[in-house]
């Protein structure tokens, strides 16, 4: 009985298009919603080492001192914690998928974010005297 099931099967999926798609070569399907792969602005990011910690496969790697930001690729489980913990929300859980790599799976980005200067005291603002 088992044998006419698969044999209903093959020739079904002979006649009929294939159930699956030959990816990468086929664009995936994607929906808004798909878990593609974490991206960063790099000018928005504040250094402040959320996502590293809240990464349950440490795939983020911030280096204040150098100013960089990395993300290793291989161990993304792509959960996007990440992205729903940075608090300047500067993470985005892009709907592409990566392309396939099989060496260099590690992504290095400069962060470009400037601290705004603090603004003037309310003195100096409201053309209040300066003491001599
Ligand atoms: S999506 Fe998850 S696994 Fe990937 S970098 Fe963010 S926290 Fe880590
Ligand atoms: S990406 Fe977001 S959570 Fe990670 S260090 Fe930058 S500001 Fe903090």
């Amino acid at each position: 009985m088992a044998f006419f099931e698969m044999a209903k099967t093959a020739i079904k999926s002979l006649i009929h298009c294939p159930a699956t798609i030959r990816y990468p070569f086929q664009p995936a399907k994607k929906t808004p919603i798909s878990r593609g792969h974490v991206i960063i602005d790099a000018s928005r990011c504040i250094s402040c080492g959320t996502c590293q910690r809240k990464c349950p496969s440490q795939a983020i790697l911030l280096n204040k001192e150098a100013k960089t930001w990395q993300i290793d690729r291989f161990r993304c489980i792509v959960c996007n914690s990440c992205v729903e913990t940075c608090p300047a929300k500067c993470l985005v859980m892009d709907t592409q998928y990566t392309a396939p790599v099989t060496k260099k799976s590690v992504e290095i980005v400069t962060i470009t974010y400037v601290k705004p200067p603090k603004p003037a005291p309310a003195t100096a603002a409201a053309g209040g005297e300066a003491k001599t």
